[in-house]
């Protein structure tokens, strides 16, 4: 699998042709099925408050920056989510997914959690970067799983967004000690 930065108009043409087309098959003149979007913490962008509301500001600068093409689609389908809710009643909810983690995650695309396990149990040094100090909240993905269904069974939900993640922060270097204790590694 390819990282979003290698391939970007791949990144785009997935993120909102794909799910335009998803859309139009579903139309509801066909069926009317409730739809999760699975949207991103990403699209809060440069937005540097420590936690977010669904309300709060996306924060974007101009100047091409690839960086954040992963973003704007993913805002994309947003909008593209609540023009069919608008337009045809559609029953979509929109979930925005926070730091994920569970069993079998790959550290293949550098994600931290995957990555030091992978080192503490091979009893290699645990990477972290800059002063450890950055905090992230990490949820479960068996949690994560519940949250989904319960918005894709909800009516309440449709024309909603939702933020889905965990509200308990860690700090990267806590992180860290977490790890080596649970991997009983030095
Ligand atoms: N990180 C780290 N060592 C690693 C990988 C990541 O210290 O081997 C840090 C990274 O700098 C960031 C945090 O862990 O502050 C979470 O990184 P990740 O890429 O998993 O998620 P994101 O930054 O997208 O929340």
């Amino acid at each position: 699998m390819k990282k979003d930065l290698d391939d970007p108009k791949a990144v785009m043409a997935t993120n909102m042709a794909g799910t335009e087309r998803v859309f139009r098959a579903i139309h509801p003149d066909r069926w009317n099925p409730q739809v999760v979007i699975a949207s991103s913490s990403e699209v809060y962008g440069f937005n540097t408050k420590q936690s977010f509301s669904e309300t709060d500001d996306v924060v974007f600068r101009s100047g091409g920056q690839l960086r954040w093409c992963y973003a704007v689609t993913k805002l994309a389908d947003e909008f593209l989510a609540f023009a069919y809710v608008r337009n045809y009643s559609m029953n979509i909810v929109v979930a925005r997914l926070f730091n994920t983690i569970g069993p079998n995650q790959t550290g293949e695309f550098g994600m931290v959690v995957p990555t030091l396990i992978k080192q503490a149990v091979a009893g290699m040094p645990l990477t972290v970067y800059g002063d450890g100090n950055q905090t992230r909240s990490f949820c479960d993905v068996r949690d994560t799983v519940i949250a989904l269904s319960l918005l894709a069974s909800s009516p309440a939900a449709k024309g909603e967004i939702v933020n889905v993640g965990n509200n308990q922060e860690i700090s990267i270097t806590n992180l860290a000690q977490l790890i080596l204790k649970q991997a009983k590694s030095n």
